[in-house]
């Protein structure tokens, strides 16, 4: 499992297929991820971004990455790091590699630091391929029901009767949430073209994978047509 430190950092900054993310690196696609959904930090513009809500995890994560990487270039190279943690990472990278040539840094502090880039990569990509839970607007052609209360006691919830779960390699799963009354269950792109025929509705099995990219509001609902 573990390589160089230089295969580590191009996973990170380099490479544009990493699991099921295909597009940017995956440093530049977290970046993207808390840039284009708030307002924060984008310094205004007039642009509106209502549309896609502010996602505190993305922030989060990106802050602690990219403040650890500015810490370790700061450490390796005495320089001040940019604004720009793909930067940082790679000038770290090649810092370290080039203490290690002219023999001011032992090999094996290599192996300890590209661990600890493969850790910063193993967080992004759990990030990406979180579970995204998309609410569907229809009645559950099992048990009748358009919505129904979830939870217990003060956490009492009215929620729409039918969703669907995209995970990341694995088939749409659709359920209802009346649950035990009723078990309606629906798998694949199969399952959804009969569901939606059962509810009246269309399913487009693409547009909810790619829903789990672009919305980060797990409670966006899906296209009804009734
Ligand atoms: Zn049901």
């Amino acid at each position: 499992m573990t390589g160089t430190l230089a295969e580590a950092v191009e996973a990170l900054a380099v490479q544009t297929v990493a699991g099921e993310q295909s597009g940017e690196p995956l440093l530049r696609s977290l970046e993207q991820a808390v840039r284009s959904s708030g307002e924060r930090g984008t310094g205004g513009g007039g642009q509106k971004h209502t549309r896609v809500p502010f996602d505190p995890e993305a922030l989060q994560l990106f802050e602690d990455i990219a403040g650890q990487i500015a810490t370790a270039f700061h450490a390796a190279t005495l320089a001040r790091p940019t604004a720009d943690p793909t930067w940082n990472l790679m000038a770290w990278g090649y810092a370290l590699q080039a203490a290690v040539d002219r023999g001011d840094l032992e090999e094996i502090a290599l192996v300890v630091q590209s661990e600890r880039v493969q850790r910063w990569r193993d967080r992004i990509v759990s990030f990406f391929d979180r579970p995204k839970v998309i609410d569907l607007q229809a009645v559950c052609p099992v048990c009748g029901e358009r919505r129904v209360l979830v939870g217990e006691g003060e956490q009492l919830e009215d929620r729409p009767a039918l969703f669907v779960t995209v995970r990341a390699g694995a088939e749409l799963v659709a359920e209802c949430r009346n649950r035990p009354a009723c078990d309606g269950y629906w798998e694949g792109d199969r399952g959804m073209v009969e569901l939606g025929r059962a509810v009246g509705m269309a399913i487009d099995a693409d547009a909810v994978r790619v829903a789990r990219v672009t919305a980060p509001e797990p409670s966006d609902s899906a296209e009804a047509h009734s």
